[in-house]
């Protein structure tokens, strides 16, 4: 290149030289991410622009002259991501490209006091350089608003850069990266390939509010044939742009939200209800939650991996953030996008605040208020749920030594004997009978089985209800539990029933006389087997029963000797 031996090459300084080295080799853990960093560079120089003509009369913001375009040239192994942004001046470039971890973004937001309105993602300083991950060269050509002149900064990486004037005819920025060779290990051609570009576009850079562009190959059927196809290159506007969180949810429909739902491929099913969540207030956040109809393949294996998407500006900043739900919720798909939180460095993580606690918590009750109105107003849809999900709600009852049973008690749901159907907690209690002491349950493998328990016998002629519990969690969730709306849950089998027939099953002395040798004899048979053998008035058409005395009942018995120790 002419000229090119008598500029000097300028140093980053020794502390940049340091960083660099770890932007290149230590921030990120994955690769592909430099594109998202180039887009959100182009989209806040867009901002910018858009900010001075808001603020300058002599300056008109003229939609369609503002996007991004990705270029890539497989041939010359280039890859070139141009802006119609604010562009760069000389010294601009000398600060913002010269210093590591000095963000000119930043910078911006400050000085013009900034706060609502924009999105403007830059703050560290650093994202630029993660082009020299995928780039042995990384060129910028720029030319700044309201200046005649462009410029070019070019840099291999930890030697430096050099700064020279240049041509370019409008306002905005080009980066070019000349893409590393494969090398054994590792893949680079993928970044020239057009639908991996597209696809780490869409990931990441779906909102950001400016089109991008890209030429994209269509193929169409040759003039005057019927089945040869001939392609061709049609510029196609890769990014969705406005997300459907930011929108208002009057004028959204329910398809809008089930077509996001499997475009985000949060599930195969339909969801059976959709939350969407704007808050406003110290920490500002959208969301969109979704409750899935169907149990994900996955979901009581260990690969199962609860959390949310969590935005950062409209910009992805991670898949799965598990922080956001807590395990009984983890049924929940959706995501949050926030303009408040605290990112570090990477943009990957983010640092446990405040703000993530927050949000989580807000999103917690969403949840739960939204559950309850599904059980109160549409029963047939919580059923359905409940079929799906309610054991993660008995073992979010269950877990944590029962510190969330308030929040959960009254989501939880029995087979009752007296309804032949599920029944909540508050229905049960709601009709006892005023003598009625407990709320009893018998626990069997099925409802049908459970029908044939001799130990319900007494309680069913009383004329009391039974919820019938079937799943191993069931009897566990409900000692946690202890008592619901200050009554207490009773075991069928248990030796005392608080029914007035049975209370003296103990003292039964008179008629035990008479069969004395009979129950020795039982005792003596069954050995370890039975603490004892009473005489029973709970009983009515089935001759013996086995009943309990202990906290423990025989059925949580058995699971705990299946359990591993
Ligand atoms: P950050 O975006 O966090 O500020 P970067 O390392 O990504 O950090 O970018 C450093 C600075 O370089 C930006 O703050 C901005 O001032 C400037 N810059 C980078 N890319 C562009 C661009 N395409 N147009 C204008 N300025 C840019
Ligand atoms: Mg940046």
């Amino acid at each position: 290149m002419k000229g090119e031996s008598k500029l000097e090459k300028k140093q980053f300084r020794a502390e940049s030289k340091r960083l660099l080295d770890l932007v290149i080799n230590s921030i990120y853990t994955n690769r592909e991410i430099f594109l998202r960093e180039l887009i959100s560079n182009a989209s806040d120089a867009i901002d910018k622009i858009y900010y001075k003509t808001l603020t300058d009369e002599n300056l008109v913001f003229n939609k369609d002259d503002y996007y991004i375009k990705v270029i890539p040239d497989k041939k010359e192994r280039i890859l070139k991501i141009s802006d119609t942004g604010i562009g760069m001046t000389k010294e601009e470039l000398e600060e913002n490209l010269g210093i590591i971890a000095k963000s000119g973004s930043f910078a911006f937001k400050k000085e013009h006091e900034i706060k609502e309105g924009f999105d403007i993602i830059g703050q560290f300083g650093v994202g630029f350089y993660s082009a020299f991950m995928v780039a042995d060269k990384v060129t910028v050509i720029t030319k700044a608003l309201g200046s005649d002149e462009a410029f070019k900064w070019e840099s291999t990486g930890v030697d430096g850069y050099i700064i020279e004037p240049c041509e370019k005819d409008s306002v905005g920025t080009d980066i070019i990266l000349k893409i590393k060779e494969n090398t054994e290990e590792e893949n680079f051609d993928e970044y020239l390939e057009e639908y991996r570009l597209k696809y780490i576009i869409k990931k990441y850079s779906d909102f950001i509010r400016y089109p991008i562009k890209m030429n994209v190959t269509k193929r169409k059927l040759k003039d005057g044939t019927e089945n040869e196809y001939e392609e061709y290159m049609e510029e196609e506007i890769v990014n969705s742009m406005v997300p459907i969180w930011r929108k208002n949810k009057n004028e959204l429909t329910k398809e809008d939200y089930e077509n996001f739902y499997s475009e985000k491929h949060y599930g195969f099913d339909k969801p059976l209800k959709h939350i969407h969540i704007s808050v406003d207030g110290t920490v500002r956040y959208n969301a969109i939650l979704f409750i899935p109809e169907k149990i994900p393949y996955d979901f009581y294996t260990k690969e199962y991996e609860k959390g949310l998407e969590l935005y950062s500006n409209g910009v992805l900043i991670m898949n799965k953030c598990s922080d956001l739900l807590p395990d009984y919720f983890s049924f929940v798909k959706g995501m949050v996008d926030s303009e408040d939180l605290s990112l570090n460095i990477s943009r990957e993580m983010l640092q446990h605040t405040r703000q993530l606690k927050f949000i989580a918590k807000n999103i917690k009750n969403k949840i739960k208020n939204e559950l309850k109105n599904m059980l109160k107003n549409e029963r047939d849809k919580y059923e359905i749920f409940y079929k799906s999900f309610g054991r993660q709600l008995k073992y979010g009852v269950y877990s944590d030594f029962g510190a969330n049973k308030e929040l959960l008690q009254d989501l939880l749901m029995f087979y009752s004997s007296k309804e032949k159907k599920m029944v909540t907690l508050e229905e049960y209690v709601d009709r006892m009978p005023e003598e009625q002491k407990y709320i009893y349950y018998a626990v069997g493998e099925t409802n049908d089985r459970i029908e044939k328990l001799p130990q319900i016998e007494l309680v069913k002629e009383k004329g009391y209800e039974i919820l019938y519990f079937t799943e191993d969690i069931d009897e566990f969730a409900i000692k946690m539990l202890m008592t619901y709306k200050d009554k207490e849950f009773k075991s069928v089998s248990s030796s005392d029933l608080g029914i007035e027939t049975c209370e003296n099953e103990k003292d039964s002395n008179s008629e035990y006389e008479g069969y004395k040798e009979v129950f020795e004899y039982m005792k003596n048979v069954l050995g370890d087997k039975v603490k004892d053998v009473r005489i029973s008035k709970r009983l009515k058409n089935h001759p013996v029963c086995l009943s309990n005395d202990g906290e423990i009942s025989i059925e949580m018995e058995k699971i705990l000797n299946t359990m591993p120790n």
